[in-house]
């Protein structure tokens, strides 16, 4: 039985977490109701929402229940619902769009052009780090069962984003692949390139405790610490040649600049890291080179389902980099431990899920 109300999570925007009792939602024509299991944090929900309101447009944060990287079981559905119904074990692409735009028909709703109804569930509306959470079914994706619900979590998000960034470069076992900066979507790069046949991966990052997860959970081959060699040294590890893919997950100025010169001739560079700038020289870092840079922004609901199929058949659990764990009534400790970046991923379970 469902009960009446629920605990939900906001954030106000000075680095605390608000907990409410509220209604457990209805769900309305096309929408269910999912019991939450497993729901992330994202480094864009520290960065734009937990310490202050900074985001605008897409990244502006409404005053909603706080988490766009939920996962569940559908406990309710409303009218009109083609496919899914109760019991399913879900996945949920974090940004619910209008459907009917170009953006929207790819499967693209990350960059849906509707102003009215471009909403992305953690920001916009009610999210998940709750009890319950309302989804729309054309947002859903099926979760198999090989996969937990920490493992769907991931999925969009972060591995998805990943997975969509790494098709457009292409990684085979021709490559060596330097990955600037190893939070969780760092790692998930690292476990990505690892199944796509990655021949040497090489990550750089500032904080200890990720150098270490990235090496315990094998996910990259070397580790460097940030710093003014690094060039030098990727290339010293690349028989002088430098890798030929790179993958920004950091978002830093210096390291982004390491990753286009650590970068051999017709290399190939992905930014996914969202925010700050970049400084380089284009002649000698990328015209005479003949290098390529790619942005890539989250993905698209066919590459996910594409992608949860392949997680089955590579046996690749997003949720080996969940490091910590927290209940419900422990979020607020979830997302200050995230914020100091002393860890993998943090994610925030219920049932089955928190063990
Ligand atoms: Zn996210
Ligand atoms: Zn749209």
């Amino acid at each position: 039985m469902t009960p009446e109300t629920m605990t939900a999570a906001y954030l106000p925007g000075n680095s605390t977490v608000e907990m409410r009792t509220v209604p457990v939602p209805a769900p309305g024509h096309g929408e269910v109701l999912l019991r939450i299991k497993a729901s992330t944090i994202c480094g864009s929900d520290i960065r734009c929402i937990y310490h202050e309101h900074l985001g605008k447009g897409p990244e502006g944060y409404q005053g909603v229940v706080a988490g766009h990287e939920p996962c569940g079981q559908i406990v309710a559905e409303g009218p009109g619902c083609r496919r899914f119904k109760t019991g399913d074990r879900v996945i949920v692409y974090h940004i619910s769009g209008c459907g009917v735009c170009n953006d929207c028909r790819r499967g693209y709703m990350i960059s849906c052009t509707s102003e009215k109804y471009r909403r992305a569930y953690g920001w916009q509306r009610d999210g998940g780090m709750a009890e319950y959470m309302i989804a729309e079914e054309k947002d859903l994706i099926a979760l198999p069962d090989a996969l937990s619900y920490a493992d769907g979590a991931q999925v969009a998000c972060g591995f998805g984003t990943v997975y969509e960034g790494l098709e457009k470069i292409g990684i085979d076992g021709n490559h060596a692949v330097l990955i600037t900066g190893l939070g969780p979507v760092g790692l998930a790069t690292g476990a990505l390139c690892r199944k796509l046949g990655a021949n040497k991966i090489i990550g750089i990052d500032v904080v200890p405790e990720r150098m270490k997860i990235a090496l315990d959970l094998g996910l990259c081959d070397a580790v460097l610490a940030s710093g003014p060699d690094n060039v030098a040294q990727v290339k010293e590890l690349t028989g002088g040649f430098g890798v030929e893919r790179a993958v920004d997950c950091s978002a830093n100025n210096l390291a982004r600049a390491t990753a286009i010169r650590a970068t051999r001739k017709w290399g190939k560079i992905v930014f996914l890291g969202e925010g700050g700038t970049v400084e380089f020289n284009p002649s000698p870092d990328i015209i005479h080179d003949q290098k390529t840079i790619y942005g890539s922004w989250v993905t698209s609901t066919w590459l996910m389902e594409e992608l949860v199929e392949r997680l089955v058949r590579w046996n690749l659990h997003p949720d080996d980099i969940v490091t910590h764990r927290f209940s419900l009534d422990k979020a607020a400790d979830a997302y200050a431990l995230m914020a100091s970046g002393k860890c993998g991923k943090v994610a925030v379970c219920q049932d089955e899920e928190l063990k």
